[in-house]
């Protein structure tokens, strides 16, 4: 969309406040509404907005900057600006979302987005490739529980692609496509997810910045028509211990000169490239520190635990839900990694920038994929792991981030600032959490 056509689409749809939205470094949506003022006057003052991008003060936005350099400027990218479905529909609601910058011409070095495309464009640049991600975010649906207003509990006892009246939330999953549609997204398949109350809606791969900005939407869309049911919509990676918690598992795909180039007829595993081998290779050599970006949060290793489809150990299979990577059988232009490590919590444009930065690493390298494991490694003894070299992802935020101070790969991937500010808040949040008394505590150890 131009600035023109931008206009055009305001003036159909009735657009009277326009979000200028963007991420702080923990990936959380901010915004701030403009206007749309009547009139001619009121039309160039847009335009010239549009163009030139809107000031806003960044100091109280984490992870941003300090209060003595706090100016900065939000530039659309015209192609997001969309209307909210979940918004009015006269006198409507829509968003652009935008890059932050420093001055006119400078990109802000803490800005999530601007750090992706900076990853993608040095892709172009030196070997012409685009990389594409299709993500799998699954969420869980609340209700207030009718004991205990202050808790919130699954909002079904639904389970695997269950229909209803098991399923409670058909109507739910109608809304959130249809709201998804407007704004955009070609939804492949939603359904029930094996735990109560969790849900799961697809939508189809794209480049990794488009899969970001969407993910960003999607979350926000979710949130808000759960919330015109009378539902919380959660992302939290491990609400409720002894069932499934939520993972976003990542397809994932590099083209070179426009064409797929993780297949190769002749290669092995039923076609995979050398390429692909050591783009996998890469994944798994950055694997621990990875995670840390991946899965953010404190409640991010609660999931990472035998015995619930999310992935604990570091190999690499055809069909294995136990590894952290698994290649879906689909061949040719489909042919794609899924790494199962990320769930629903991470900065979406910090995730898919690391991920890159891991696999072409490997291939730069040319590192070499271990061979793949195919029996349930959920079940193996130490030993035997031992024996196959398989190690396990760090098992807390905090031996993550250790990991991550020690790859030098990743911090490149995340630039200075991002780096810097991102270990300082995370270090900050495994504190907290080491000095909060938990529930589980007090049934374990008030009687000593
Ligand atoms: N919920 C599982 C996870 O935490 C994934 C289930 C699935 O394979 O869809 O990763
Ligand atoms: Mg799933
Ligand atoms: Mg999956």
């Amino acid at each position: 969309m131009d600035v023109e056509q931008a206009i055009e689409y305001i003036k159909k749809y009735d657009v009277k406040f326009i979000r200028f939205q963007f991420v702080d470094i923990l990936g959380y949506p901010k915004n701030v509404a403009y206007p749309v003022k009547a009139g001619e006057k009121g039309i160039k003052e847009l335009i010239d907005i549009f163009e030139h991008g809107l000031w806003f003060d960044g100091s109280s936005i984490t992870g941003f900057v300090g209060i003595e350099e706090s100016d900065m400027l939000l530039k659309p990218d015209l192609s997001t600006l969309s209307v909210l479905p979940w918004r009015p529909e006269q006198k409507s609601v829509a968003r652009v979302i935008c890059d932050v910058y420093k001055s006119d011409t400078k990109p802000f070095e803490g800005d999530p987005r601007s750090r992706l495309k900076a990853i993608l464009n040095e892709l172009k640049e030196e070997m012409n490739g685009e990389f594409f991600v299709g993500p799998e975010p699954e969420f869980f649906l609340l209700k207030r529980d009718p004991h205990n207003p202050h808790k919130w509990v699954p909002a079904d006892s639904g389970n695997y692609f269950d229909v209803e009246p098991l399923d409670e939330a058909p109507d739910i999953r109608r809304d959130i496509v249809l709201a998804l549609e407007n704004l955009g997204f070609h939804v492949e398949a939603s359904h029930h997810e094996v735990a109560p109350g969790q849900h799961e809606v697809d939508f189809k791969f794209d480049n990794a910045l488009k899969t970001a900005d969407s993910v960003v939407t999607f979350k926000m869309t979710i949130k808000n028509i759960a919330k015109k049911h009378g539902l919380k919509a959660t992302f939290m990676p491990k609400p409720f211990f002894g069932i499934n918690g939520s993972g976003m598992h990542c397809h994932q795909s590099v083209w070179l000169n426009g064409e797929p180039s993780f297949y190769d007829p002749e290669g092995p595993y039923n076609g995979l490239s050398e390429m692909c081998l050591s783009y996998i290779a890469g994944l798994l050599h950055h694997a621990k520190a990875l995670v840390a970006i991946t899965n953010p949060t404190v409640n991010s290793y609660k999931r990472l635990v035998p015995g619930y489809e999310a992935p604990v150990n570091i190999a690499w299979a055809n069909q294995n839900r136990s590894a952290i990577i698994r290649v879906p059988a689909a061949r040719g232009k489909a042919t794609r990694v899924e790494f199962r490590a990320p769930d629903p919590a991470c900065n979406p444009y910090l995730a898919f920038a690391c991920m890159l930065a891991a696999g072409l690493d490997g291939v730069k390298k040319k590192m070499t994929a271990p061979e793949p494991i195919e029996k349930n490694i959920y079940k193996m003894s130490e030993e035997e792991k031992k024996q196959l070299g398989i190690e396990s992802v760090p098992g807390s935020l905090s031996a993550a981030l250790d990991e991550l101070e020690n790859d030098e790969v990743l911090q490149k991937a995340l630039g200075k600032h991002i780096y810097e500010n991102y270990m300082e808040i995370k270090r900050a949040e495994c504190d907290a959490f080491r000095v909060a008394v938990t529930d589980w505590e007090l049934n374990q150890y008030l009687d000593y």
